[in-house]
């Protein structure tokens, strides 16, 4: 019996869900649990009620290990927020059940993230015999697992990484996050960093771009942005000179976000109004779309991959790892839009990669750490068709 337990009942948790119920054999029960109750009812009706729903504040680890303790899974994926990250850790260090999520901690009160509060648990899974996989979504996550195939395979020597994404679907609002609002503004708008020469260069936010062309979808202009994956890969690929990431946006987003910041609608401390404390960015996400109503209407598709440059049998050499992900094709297999799509079916996969016992360890693992080709594999098999490109 291999019961899985998804936590958050979301955009991409909802995408978990479908696909871990299409492979029974893998996943013989799957069980969802998610602050608000409404929603997992709504994912159990549309999931033909195959699953068991539980509601759960995931914020507080005693509750998270006491339904562990009750539905005994043999992996948690965690598919709520990031501030939930360090609780559904140390339940599952308690219960010593396997962890796996697709976004690294962020403390509520700092928009800051970095897997120093998650490696800190390296030891303490070492000693309970369990592994947690960090970020096992497209990015962080499939790019991690390009470019450790790029380092077995394609490199002898890997020297320059650029991560770039593109979505170019339309969704049909003015304003909309892709993924959770909260997690989308406080990442696009803290400072650009990227890592040049073993160093650190921080630059102000939005303060580079490049145009670059994507696969299926044209030249974008696409901004530099800090992004997780780049701390783990900097200590896990040989040979680096330089890796940066790079994200478009299109132009309402970026003129939308231009005004909300101006008048302090994406600030992340309280503020008096009418006698409460109110946090602006807390106010402006009821306000929003949530991602997972986007589906129905958005046309057009995501473009993400990796450019890698470095030598191979003394030669200089440049790939282009990628996926090109069609928002009406996501829609019409889980009811759920390409970004959505992209995290979830990787988040499966690598669920995959643990019941199967195809990845095993014992600690805290990033994705790049692990043998990529059966992940690889298994993402052309889910839904994530790969292409390599030489330029
Ligand atoms: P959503 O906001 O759509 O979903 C988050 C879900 O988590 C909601 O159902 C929410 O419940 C639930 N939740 C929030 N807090 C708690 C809590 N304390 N206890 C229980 N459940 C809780 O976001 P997304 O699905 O878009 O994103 C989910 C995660 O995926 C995020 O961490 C995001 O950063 C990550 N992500 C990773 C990507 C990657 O490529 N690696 C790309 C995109 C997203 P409620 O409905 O009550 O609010």
């Amino acid at each position: 019996m291999s019961t899985v337990l998804i936590i958050g009942a979301g955009a991409a948790g909802s995408v978990v869900v479908k696909k871990c119920c299409k492979a029974p054999d893998i996943f013989s029960k799957v069980c969802l649990a998610s602050r608000t109750m409404s929603k997992c009812e709504k994912l159990k009706s549309e999931c033909n009620d195959e699953i068991d729903i539980f509601q759960l504040d995931a914020d507080n680890s005693r509750a998270v290990y006491e339904l562990i303790q009750h539905v005994r899974p043999s992996l948690v994926i965690n598919m709520a927020l990031p501030y939930q990250d360090l609780s559904i850790m140390e339940a599952c260090l308690k219960a010593k059940t396997h962890y796996m999520d697709t976004a690294n901690y962020e403390p509520p009160d700092e928009a800051k993230f970095c897997y120093k509060w998650q490696w800190d648990y390296h030891e303490k899974f070492v000693e309970q015999g369990i592994m947690a996989l960090l970020g096992s979504g497209f990015d962080p996550g499939v790019t991690n697992v390009f470019c450790a195939y790029a380092q077995k395979h394609l490199f002898d020597e890997i020297n320059y990484i650029d991560i770039v994404d593109c979505n170019a679907g339309e969704h049909g609002h003015p304003f909309a996050t892709n993924f959770n609002p909260e997690i989308n503004i406080r990442e696009i708008t803290q400072k650009g960093k990227y890592w040049k020469n073993g160093e650190w260069i921080e630059i102000p936010a939005m303060s580079q771009n490049q145009v670059i062309d994507f696969p299926e979808v044209g030249p974008k202009k696409a901004y530099l942005l800090y992004h997780e994956e780049l701390e783990s890969l900097v200590k896990n690929i040989k040979g680096l000179k330089r890796i940066r990431f790079w994200m478009t946006f299109s132009e309402s987003y970026l003129k939308h976000l231009e005004v909300l910041q101006n008048v302090g609608m994406t600030r992340i401390d309280p503020v008096d109004f009418e006698g409460k404390k109110i946090v602006p960015l807390h106010f402006l996400k009821t306000l929003l779309p949530e991602p997972s109503s986007l589906g129905e209407n958005y046309k057009g598709k995501t473009s993400i991959g990796c450019i890698i440059e470095g030598i191979k049998n003394g030669k200089h050499k440049k790939v282009f790892i990628y996926n090109v992900c069609c928002h009406e094709q996501s829609y019409k297999e889980t009811g759920a839009q390409a970004v959505s799509y992209t995290t979830g079916v990787p988040a499966m996969t690598g669920a995959v990669m643990i019941i199967k016992g195809i990845w095993q360890g014992q600690g805290v693992f990033n994705m790049e750490c692990f043998d990529p080709d059966p992940f690889m594999q298994a993402l052309n098999e889910y839904g994530l068709p790969w292409h390599i490109k030489e330029i």
